[in-house]
C-alpha cells in the first residue's frame, strides 16, 4: 500500500489529494482549522443565514481549470453562478468601465478603446482553451500550442501602467487598472500586466463566477470525492513539526514556504532552506464583511447589476494607491474590491438584507483600522451606503494570519508576486513543487500558478510526486 499525506485542507491540497488518491495511493489530509477549505470557507456572522465567504469569492480562473473541469466536481455538488455583470469598475461623474462576459459587448462599452480592448484578448479569449493548460502550470515549460501563448503572452510582460497607455478612456484606464492590481504590486514594475491579463482572458472565456452556496461549496466538492476515492480528512490536527507527520511515501505541503522550513528543518537541502526562509511575502488585506439593506445604492446603474465592482477611482489614483502599500504606508483611499455575490445566487441573502463582501490594499502586516476608509471608499461611488448597513465585520491582517497561517501579513496571495516568484514560485528551479527533500512537495498558491481557488498548484504537485514515484 503506497500512502501519502497531505498537510493543510485549501483547494490546492485538496486537489492534490484527490490526484494521489485516484493514482491509487492511499490519502490522508491534516487540517489545523476545525473546518476544511482554507481560503475557500464561508460563515454566517452578522444575521443568522446571512452567507458570506471568507477569503475567495468570484472564480474566473477556477471555473475552466483543468483540475476542476477534469474530475468532475459538479458531480459532488459543484455548481458555478454567473452575475448578469462580471466587473464594473466606477468613475466619480458617474460613469464606468464595464467588464462585460463578451468581449464584442464589453468593447462596444468601451467606446473609443473598444478596438484595443478586443485586439488585446479577444483572440486569447477565442483560444482559452488551447492555452489554458500553459497559463495554470508552471511558466517555464514547453508549450502545446506556442503561436496562441506568444499572442496571449506578449502583453503579460509589460509594467501594466505601460498597456494602461494602450487606452485613451479613463474608464478603460481605470477598468484595466483595477484588474491589473489584483496582482498587490505597483503598476509600474515589469511583469506587472501578467494577472490581470490572465484574469481578464480566463473571465472573457469563462465568467467571473460566484459558487453556489458560498465558496465553501469548491472545497466541499473537492472532499466529497477524496472520500470516493477512499481518502479521510482530519480537522484539527495542526502540524508544527516532524514528529506530527505520520510515516507516508509522499507527503505534500499545503502551506507557505517558511512553514514548510519549519517543519522540514535540516531534512530540507541547506539551499533550499534558505530559500523558502527569505520567501518574500505581499502587502495585506482588510477585510470587511457587510449586511447591507437593500444593497448598495451604486450611482453607476451597472454596478448595481455586477459581481465584482472595484473601488479606487481613475488609473492613477489606483496605481499611487498600490505604490503606497508596496511602501508600508497606508492610502487615506485605498483600492477596495467589492463583491456582491449574492446577485448570481439569491440565497445567501435573508430577505432584503444582503451580504456584501469587500476588502482594502494595506501594507503588509497593517495594524490599524481600515473599515472607515474602505466604507468612505463605497459611499464615494454610491452615497447612501452607510445608513443601508445593517451590521458589519472587520478582519485585520493579523486576523487573516490567525485564521490561515498562509496568509501572514494579510498577504492572500501567499508570497509577493514579483517577477522571479512569479515566474519560479519559492526558489529557482524547474521543479517549483519538489522541495529537495525525496518524498516531501510543495503545493500551495506560492507555487505556480499561484493564487485561487483553482486547484492547479495541487494538482501539479501531485503529478511530480505520482512521477518520482514511478522512477523509484
Ligand atoms: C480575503 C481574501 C480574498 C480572496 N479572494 C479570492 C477570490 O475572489 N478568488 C480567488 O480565486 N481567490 C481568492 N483568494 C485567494 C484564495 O483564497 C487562495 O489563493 C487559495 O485559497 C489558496 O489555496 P491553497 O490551497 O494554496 O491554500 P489555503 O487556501 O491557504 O489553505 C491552506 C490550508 O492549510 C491549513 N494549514 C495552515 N497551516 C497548517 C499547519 N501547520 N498544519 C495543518 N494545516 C495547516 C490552513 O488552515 C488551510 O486550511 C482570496 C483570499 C483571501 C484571504
Amino acid at each position: 500500500m503506497t500512502t501519502a499525506t497531505v498537510v493543510g485542507s485549501g483547494p490546492n491540497g485538496l486537489a492534490a489529494a484527490v490526484t494521489l488518491a485516484r493514482a491509487g495511493l492511499t490519502v490522508t489530509v491534516l487540517e489545523a482549522a476545525d473546518e476544511i477549505g482554507g481560503g475557500t470557507r464561508s460563515f454566517e456572522a452578522i444575521v443568522p443565514g446571512l452567507l458570506h465567504d471568507h477569503c475567495s469569492a468570484i472564480h474566473p480562473m477556477a471555473v475552466g481549470s483543468p483540475f476542476v473541469t477534469g474530475f468532475g466536481l459538479e458531480r459532488h455538488g459543484l455548481r458555478w453562478r454567473l452575475p448578469e455583470i462580471d466587473c464594473v469598475h466606477p468613475l466619480d461623474d458617474g460613469r464606468a468601465g464595464v467588464l462585460r462576459r463578451s468581449v464584442d459587448d464589453t468593447a462596444a462599452g468601451l467606446g473609443a478603446d473598444g478596438r484595443v480592448w478586443k485586439a488585446l484578448f479577444g483572440r486569447p479569449a477565442d483560444r482559452f482553451e488551447a492555452i489554458e493548460d500553459a497559463v495554470m502550470g508552471p511558466l517555464l515549460r514547453l508549450p502545446d500550442h506556442p503561436l496562441a501563448l506568444a499572442r496571449f503572452g506578449a502583453p503579460t510582460v509589460l509594467p501594466a501602467a505601460v498597456l494602461a497607455r494602450a487606452f485613451r478612456t479613463p474608464q478603460a484606464r481605470a477598468l484595466w487598472g483595477g484588474v491589473a492590481a489584483h496582482a498587490f504590486r505597483p503598476l509600474h514594475l515589469p511583469l506587472t500586466s501578467a494577472i490581470g491579463v490572465g484574469i481578464i482572458t480566463a473571465g472573457h472565456r469563462h465568467g467571473w463566477a460566484v459558487a453556489e452556496g458560498g465558496s465553501r461549496a469548491v472545497t466541499a466538492a473537492m472532499a466529497a470525492l477524496l472520500r470516493e476515492l477512499g481518502g479521510t480528512v482530519e480537522t484539527g490536527v495542526p502540524v508544527r513539526g516532524r514528529a506530527d507527520l505520520p510515516p507516508a511515501d509522499i507527503t505534500v505541503f499545503d502551506l507557505a514556504p517558511e512553514a514548510v522550513a519549519d517543519i522540514l528543518g535540516d531534512r530540507l537541502p541547506a539551499r533550499v532552506r534558505r530559500a523558502y526562509r527569505a520567501f518574500r511575502r505581499g502587502p495585506g488585506a482588510f477585510k470587511v464583511d457587510f449586511a447591507v439593506e437593500g444593497g448598495v445604492p451604486w450611482t453607476n446603474p451597472d454596478a448595481r447589476r455586477a459581481g465584482t465592482v472595484h473601488v479606487g477611482g481613475t488609473f492613477a489614483e489606483i496605481a499611487a494607491a498600490e505604490r503606497d502599500i508596496h511602501a508600508g504606508r497606508m492610502p487615506e483611499r485605498p483600492f477596495v474590491l467589492v463583491a456582491q455575490q449574492y446577485l448570481a445566487d439569491p440565497q445567501r441573502s435573508v430577505g432584503n438584507i444582503h451580504p456584501v463582501w469587500s476588502y482594502a490594499h494595506v501594507p503588509h502586516g497593517y495594524t490599524g483600522d481600515a473599515t472607515e476608509a474602505v466604507i468612505t471608499q463605497i459611499e464615494r461611488f454610491a452615497p447612501g451606503f452607510r445608513d443601508r448597513i445593517v451590521g458589519y465585520r472587520a478582519e485585520t491582517t493579523d486576523g487573516l494570519a490567525r485564521f490561515n497561517a498562509n496568509f501572514t501579513g494579510g498577504d492572500i496571495l501567499t508570497g509577493a508576486k514579483d517577477v522571479r516568484q512569479l515566474v519560479f514560485g519559492p526558489r529557482i528551479t524547474l521543479s517549483p513543487y519538489a522541495t529537495g527533500a525525496p518524498g516531501y512537495y510543495l503545493c500551495s498558491a506560492a507555487t505556480p500558478p499561484g493564487p485561487g481557488a483553482h486547484g492547479m498548484c495541487g494538482f501539479h504537485a501531485a503529478r511530480a510526486a505520482l512521477r518520482d514515484l514511478a522512477a523509484t
